[in-house]
């Protein structure tokens, strides 16, 4: 076989300051974490820790909940102790629950200061209360909710205005002494926050949260996020992601983790390398890639499949991969680390393909290449 030279890294990782979400860093070179928001009423603890459960099952690292009313500020100290995972507790409107979530032990706070009247006046007390209890602050800047101010000043939300919002309420914290924050500025137009969130990434050292807000359903919203995702994390920019999809939470988690094993910033899984198919092929290829990673699905070693529809590339990628299979005439040529180990016909490319996965997944594990 051809032995495995990892490629090297789009970019240096921007230098930022470093947070402590909870377990979880943030920034100063710590791996780039994903995040996700629950979808229940915050008030409702047994489904938002239910929810809360799934999203960590599925690699949520750090999970973000709702609190708009006292009802769910009441809630943040059960969730907040029996989340597995970090919490945030997401606050517009009302400084109140600002101190509440501070008070009931929250990994962070995110604060849109467009959404809060008179915030200036409560950053001072606000930067005591999450210096008392070592909680961070996230400035999360939205361009559906930009400081009057600036929206009058630039008209509408540009990539200026919403750095210049961010880097304000920043410089409030920090006349403060009060630096323990990670900052977002988030629009839907993917070329705008790209172009804010590199300008943002220009003027502070603070770690940054990527989103492109209200990206949409889930084909393009995954389109976006991606797309914007990797324009920054390709250029070393971004500390912790959120993809936004009106679809499931799980979903967002599947796609940002995917994002980072896409642009090798997190160790690819398993990764099926199927072709598109064309009138060449000899197989149902989409059908086949469907069953094997179906088959495949939550295989922990990293393990890259091979799955193509005729001779041409097949034998080629099928070599290149750990597993694979090219085929054609009815059959199926099974590579295992670049030799053909069988031939099986059609009907049992996949059952044969998943048994030979898991032996290499047996054999990784014993030889502790698995991690
Ligand atoms: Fe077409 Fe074969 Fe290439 Fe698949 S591997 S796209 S079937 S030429």
């Amino acid at each position: 076989g051809i032995p495995e030279v990892p490629a090297p890294p789009l970019a240096e990782r921007r230098a930022s300051r470093r947070i402590q979400v909870g377990p979880v860093a943030v920034g100063g070179g710590a791996p780039v974490s994903v995040q996700s928001m629950t979808t229940t009423r915050t008030s409702d603890v047994g489904a938002t820790l239910q929810q809360i459960a799934e999203l960590t099952a599925s690699g949520c690292q750090i999970v973000r909940v709702a609190c708009p009313t006292q009802d769910d500020a009441d809630a943040l100290p059960v969730i907040a102790r029996k989340s597995q995972i970090p919490v945030i507790a997401d606050i517009h409107f009302q400084p109140k629950y600002v101190f509440a979530a501070i008070e009931a032990g929250c990994a962070a706070v995110r604060v849109n200061p467009g959404n809060i009247k008179q915030f200036d006046d409560k950053v001072k007390e606000i930067a005591k209360a999450a210096r008392d209890h070592g909680t961070p602050i996230r400035i999360g800047v939205n361009a559906g909710s930009l400081d009057r101010r600036l929206l009058q000043k630039y008209g509408r939300a540009t990539p200026e205005a919403l750095v210049e919002s961010a880097l304000w309420e920043a410089s409030l914290f920090e006349e403060h002494g009060f630096r323990d924050i990670k900052i977002s500025v988030k629009h839907n137009d993917p070329v705008v926050m790209i172009n804010a969130y590199r300008l943002l990434a220009e003027r502070c050292d603070y770690p940054l949260h990527l989103g492109v807000t209200e990206a949409g359903p889930a084909f393009q919203g995954t389109v976006k996020s991606a797309v914007a995702f990797g324009a920054l994390l390709s250029r070393g920019i971004g500390d912790t992601i959120r993809v936004s999809l009106s679809a499931p939470p799980v979903e967002e988690v599947k796609v940002g983790i995917q994002i980072l094993q896409s642009l090798g910033l997190r160790e690819r899984r398993l990764e099926i390398v199927s072709c598109p198919s064309c009138g060449r092929a000899q197989v149902d290829v989409y059908k086949l890639a469907d069953e094997v990673t179906a088959g495949l699905e939550g295989m922990e070693v990293p393990l890259r499949v091979a799955v193509m529809g005729c001779v041409v590339n097949g034998p080629g990628e099928a070599r290149e991969a750990d597993l694979g299979v090219a085929s054609g005439n009815g059959k199926g040529q099974i590579f295992v680390k670049g030799e053909v180990v069988k031939t099986v016909p059609e009907s049992k490319i996949v059952q044969t393909l998943i048994e030979e996965a898991m032996k290499i997944a047996e054999q990784m594990e014993k030889d502790g290449t698995a991690t």
